[in-house]
C-alpha cells in the first residue's frame, strides 16, 4: 500500500505528539513540520525530520496528503483552518465549543471551492466523546447524559491562576465528583449544578512574603473560572510543582442512562471514559486516525469540511473493510 504523507504546522504539544502517532503507524509518513517562529529555534532529536517555515508550506503541495494543524484553537485555528484548507486537505482539533458551527461553515467553503477534504473539531472532546454522546442519545432518546471531565489539567484554569499578580507558577486539576458518577451508574438521573459534578483542585507557587490567605481567596472566588465550584488551593514550591505537576493527564466520562419498556421499567447505563497520561498524545493519536479517512475521502470526491459524525469509522482504521469484518466484527 502507498503510505499517507503528512504535514505537521505547528510544533506545539500536539503538533509533538502528532510526530510521535505517525511513528506507531507504518501506513503513515512525516514529510516536514511547519512552524511560524525561526526554523533554528525548533529542537528536534531526529535529523530526518524536516523543520520549514509556514511560509513553504505552498511549496509542498503536491508532496503533501493531509496537513495536520496543531495550532490552539483560540487565536492560531481560526486562522489556519481556512488558510490550510485552500491548499491541503487537513485535520485540526478546534475546541471552542461554542463558535465550531462558525468554524465549520468558514473552512467548509474553502474546502469546497478548492476540493480539499477538512475534518475539524477532532480529539476527545469534541471528538470522540462528541462521538459517543450521539450514539447514546440515538439509541436511548429516553434518558439523560452527564459528561465529566478529568482528572486532568486544565490549561485555561492553570492559566487563570498564573495571571495573578504574586503567583510564579500553578496547575489546576478538574476532578469529577466521584459519589455523583457512582449514582449515575447505578440509575438514578440527577439533576446536577455545576458545583456538584467538578472540583477544581490547584497546586500554586508563590512569591516570597505575599499573602497566600489572599491569593487563595482570589482564586476562589474568580468569576467563570472558580467562583461556581468548590476549590482546593494548596501551596507548593517550585521544586515540587516541577517534579510532580508537569505532566498533562487528563480524560473523563460520557454516561447515558436511559428508560425503555411499557413502562419505562427498565433501565440502561451506556459509559464512555477515557484515562490520559498524556492529553496531547492521546489527542494527537486520534488527529493521526482522521488523517487517514481525510485522505480516503478526499480521493473519493467527499470535499468539505467534515466532523466525526460524518466520517465513517472504517475509515479510521488501516484495515480493509474485508480485514475489519474478517476480525472485528
Ligand atoms: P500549545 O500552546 O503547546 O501549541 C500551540 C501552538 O503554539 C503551536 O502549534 C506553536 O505553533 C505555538 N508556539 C509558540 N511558541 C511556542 C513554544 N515556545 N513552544 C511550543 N509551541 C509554541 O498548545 P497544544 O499543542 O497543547 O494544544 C493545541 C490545541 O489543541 C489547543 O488549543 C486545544 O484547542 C486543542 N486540543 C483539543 C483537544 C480535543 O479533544 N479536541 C484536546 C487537547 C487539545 P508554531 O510552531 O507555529 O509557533
Amino acid at each position: 500500500r502507498e503510505t499517507i504523507k503528512i504535514g505537521i504546522v505547528g510544533y506545539g504539544n500536539l503538533g509533538k505528539g502528532v510526530r510521535q502517532a505517525i511513528k506507531q503507524n507504518p501506513d503513515l509518513e512525516l514529510v516536514a513540520v511547519f512552524t511560524r517562529r525561526d526554523v533554528a529555534s525548533i529542537k528536534i532529536d531526529d535529523e530526518q525530520v524536516k523543520v520549514l517555515h509556514v511560509n513553504q508550506a505552498k511549496e509542498h503541495v503536491d508532496a503533501i496528503d493531509v496537513m495536520i494543524l496543531c495550532g490552539g484553537s483560540a487565536t492560531d485555528l481560526p486562522e489556519q483552518g481556512p488558510f490550510f484548507a485552500a491548499m491541503f486537505n487537513t485535520v485540526d482539533s478546534f475546541d471552542t465549543h461554542a463558535r465550531i458551527p462558525e468554524y465549520f461553515t468558514a473552512v467548509n467553503q474553502v474546502a469546497e471551492e478548492h476540493g480539499k477534504t477538512s475534518a475539524i473539531s477532532i480529539g476527545w472532546d469534541p471528538g470522540l466523546f462528541s462521538l459517543n454522546r450521539m450514539l447514546a442519545q440515538a439509541i436511548l432518546p429516553a434518558g439523560r447524559e452527564y459528561t465529566f471531565w478529568g482528572p486532568g489539567v486544565s490549561q485555561g484554569h492553570s492559566d487563570a491562576i498564573r495571571r495573578i499578580p504574586g503567583v510564579k507558577g500553578a496547575v489546576q486539576y478538574t476532578i469529577p465528583v466521584s459519589e455523583v458518577i457512582q449514582s449515575i451508574r447505578e440509575g438514578e438521573n440527577p439533576e446536577l449544578s455545576t458545583r456538584e459534578k467538578h472540583l477544581r483542585d490547584c497546586y500554586v507557587v508563590v512569591e516570597d512574603g505575599v499573602d497566600k490567605e489572599q491569593i487563595a481567596e482570589s482564586i476562589k472566588t474568580m468569576p467563570n473560572y472558580f467562583a461556581d465550584y468548590d476549590t482546593k488551593v494548596t501551596f507548593i514550591t517550585e521544586q515540587e510543582l516541577k517534579e510532580k505537576h508537569s505532566q498533562l493527564p487528563h480524560g473523563g466520562f460520557v454516561i447515558r442512562s436511559g428508560k425503555t419498556g411499557a413502562n419505562q421499567g427498565n433501565t440502561h447505563i451506556m459509559e464512555f471514559s477515557l484515562k490520559l497520561d498524556s492529553n496531547p498524545e492521546f489527542t494527537a493519536s486520534v488527529l493521526v486516525a482522521y488523517a487517514r479517512a481525510v485522505s480516503r475521502l478526499n480521493k473519493e470526491g467527499q470535499f468539505g469540511a467534515k466532523t466525526v459524525f460524518d466520517i465513517p469509522f472504517g475509515y479510521l482504521s488501516a484495515k480493509s473493510p474485508a480485514e475489519l469484518r474478517r476480525e472485528l466484527l
